[in-house]
């Protein structure tokens, strides 16, 4: 028998998107939020088609048209001379090509407009303030035929499933900030998404429209002390990445040194394992797969996970729905990490492979670098 009703742990993008996605599919659903209330965490996203495709589908992007912006492009850039190493057209380029659009915006904002459509519709219900500690769910207002553990990285339904993915620190430090953009200098560039690239260490900056800022995030690697968003780094953290950045372009190392309100994450990720129980329990999205955010798909992971969960559940027996779920994804899961990593090594190089990772990136034209994007961007989930 194909699901009837869901239990789903976690209001995150995961979880949220799943409600909306049954619920397309005729399945109702119960979602589980630890939080009393969803407030402003996290920062800003960049949400690419393969992810807003699927948004559309689901009647949230037109909820989110007059808070995102659409980048006319993502420029790599070099952090100590700030000279574009090259760009991949955005805008309408990407709606064009990949059939959707790409945009950056605030996780919140995302996050209230997935909530006011689950609240919109009457086969979702959400109960806030509701922490689940194990895998048996009794606070479900009716017998549910499956679980499924959006409760992110620190997932306490992984526990139920034998040979589950385990959480382990990355090696890396997300230090975020923002840059009020009136006063912004001008090679952070309003319509783009910038990574500047420098020795181990990488800078994402583009503007977000909600709070007229730059959203900043600098990785560089670290030591693990707190799993919270909101922690400050410490003095000795926060010299620690100014060491990072002392031989970039003056102008961002001024702009690193002179952050106001910079909170310090610890970059965790979760190592291979089953995602399934075989029966009736399953983990999408961060609880599944958390990765490095070197390809900036963890979002959009888990909203395609999300879409084609509820595609092989409503179609299939359960245990088989779930085990076609697990066998289909691993694939595109472990390609985008080798993405990240590949990312990681080209962002962060040195020495002689810098040299020759710039040079190979001024040969490419803009229109070969989209193409390499394609199997990401132009994923069309459950077609
Ligand atoms: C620096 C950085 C930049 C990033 N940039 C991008 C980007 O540009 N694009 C992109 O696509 N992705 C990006 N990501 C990744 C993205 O933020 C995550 O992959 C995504 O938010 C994961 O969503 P999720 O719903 O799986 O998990 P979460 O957002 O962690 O949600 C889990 C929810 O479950 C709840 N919960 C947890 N435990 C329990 C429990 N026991 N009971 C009940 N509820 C529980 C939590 O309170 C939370 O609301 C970035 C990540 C980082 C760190």
């Amino acid at each position: 028998m194909p699901a009837e009703h869901a239990a789903i742990v976690g209001a995150g993008i995961a979880g949220l998107t799943a409600a909306l996605a049954l619920a397309r599919r005729g399945i109702s659903s119960e979602i589980f939020e630890q939080a009393p209330e969803l407030t402003e965490v996290g920062a800003g996203l960049q949400i690419s088609p393969n992810a807003t495709r699927i948004l559309a589908e689901l009647g949230v992007l037109e909820r989110l048209a007059d808070s995102w912006l659409e980048p006319d492009n993502i420029r790599l850039i070099s952090g100590t001379s700030l000279r574009r190493l090259a760009a991949v057209p955005a805008g309408s380029f990407a709606r064009t090509r990949w059939g959707a659009p790409y945009c950056v915006l605030h996780r919140s904002t995302l996050q209230r407009a997935l909530l006011e459509a689950v609240a919109d519709e009457s086969l979702c219900k959400l109960h806030l303030g509701a922490q689940i500690t194990g895998g048996a769910l009794s606070d479900a207002s009716r017998p549910t035929d499956i679980l499924i553990g959006a409760d992110g990285v620190w997932s306490k339904v992984r526990e139920s499933i034998e040979g589950s993915p385990s959480p382990r620190f990355s090696g890396n430090i997300a230090y975020r900030f923002t840059v009020d953009a009136a006063n912004a200098p001008s090679f952070l560039e309003a319509t783009s998404v910038s990574a500047f690239l420098g020795p181990s260490a990488h800078l994402v900056s583009y503007p977000l429209k909600e709070t007229g800022s730059f959203n900043m995030v600098a990785i560089t690697a670290g030591n693990a002390t707190s799993h919270d968003w909101t922690t400050q780094p410490t003095e000795v953290q926060r010299q620690q990445l100014l060491s990072r950045f002392f031989r970039w372009h003056p102008a961002m190392a001024r702009l690193l040194a002179e952050a106001e309100g910079m909170t310090f994450w610890p970059l965790y990720e979760t190592t291979n394992g089953r995602w399934q129980n075989g029966r009736d329990c399953v983990l999408i999205g961060d609880a599944a797969h958390a990765m490095m955010p070197f390809a900036a798909q963890g979002a959009a992971m888990a909203i395609e996970d999300a879409y084609e969960l509820a595609g092989f559940v409503a179609t299939r027996p359960i245990a088989q729905a779930l085990q076609s779920f697990e066998a289909h994804r691993t694939p595109r899961i472990a390609r985008l990490r080798q993405r990240g990593a590949f990312n990681q090594f080209a962002y962060h190089a040195r020495g002689p492979i810098r040299i020759g990772r710039d040079l190979v990136l001024a040969l490419r034209p803009p229109q070969s670098l989209a193409a390499d994007l394609d199997w990401v961007y132009g994923y069309r989930a459950g077609a």
